[in-house]
């Protein structure tokens, strides 16, 4: 059932203390890449959920949602759309910037890529302040695109990144914590 594949996704993913510095606990989502079968369950349990949703594009968040995002889009017969860092993209772009610890960020995606009216998921490995989640829904929000539902392997909540995401909602397989 359900609940065997989300026990097997769960412990598929590495924890890894201290990294990239101390006091991060790093969700290592390379270790779900070679489990062969956490990792199709893993595409499946979303694909399942936004077979029948009518989404026509699949955002996903540079890097990790670069892994989980074109299998998904393929299965569900939607386009793939990367949402960048920085100077990656070498068309026209539009930005969106939102705020980390100490600083700003910024994504950016394709002018073009997408049309007012479109449907889309959002896709990433994880959510934790839900800061770069927030800026892929504005981002997309800008160009009249309507955001479904964002979608992730794995959920922090004890950083409350939900709260960053307004109204829309969350879906997330596993928690962090
Ligand atoms: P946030 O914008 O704070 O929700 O951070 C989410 C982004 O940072 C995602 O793209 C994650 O891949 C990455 N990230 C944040 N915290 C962790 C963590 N503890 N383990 C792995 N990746 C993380």
């Amino acid at each position: 059932g359900q609940d065997l594949r989300l026990a097997r996704i769960s412990s598929a993913i590495r924890v890894i203390p201290n990294f990239p510095k101390p006091g991060i606990l790093f969700q290592d989502i390379t270790t779900l890449l070679l489990d062969t079968k956490a990792f199709k369950d893993t595409i499946d349990l979303f694909v399942e959920r936004y077979k029948d949703k009518e989404i026509s594009v699949v955002a996903g968040v540079e890097a990790r949602g670069f892994i989980f995002g074109p299998p998904i889009a393929l299965a569900i017969g939607a386009k793939f759309v990367p949402l960048r860092k920085p100077k990656k993209l070498p068309g026209k772009v539009i930005s969106e910037e939102y705020s980390l610890e100490y600083g700003t960020d910024k994504i950016e995606m394709h002018v073009g890529a997408v049309e007012a009216g479109e449907r889309a998921l959002i896709v990433d490995d994880l959510i934790a302040t839900g800061g770069t989640l927030g800026a892929a829904i504005r981002l997309l929000e800008r160009v009249g695109v309507h955001v479904v539902e964002c979608a992730c392997v794995i959920e922090l909540p004890e950083l409350k990144g939900r709260e960053r995401l307004g109204e829309k909602p969350l879906f997330v397989l596993v928690s962090g914590d």
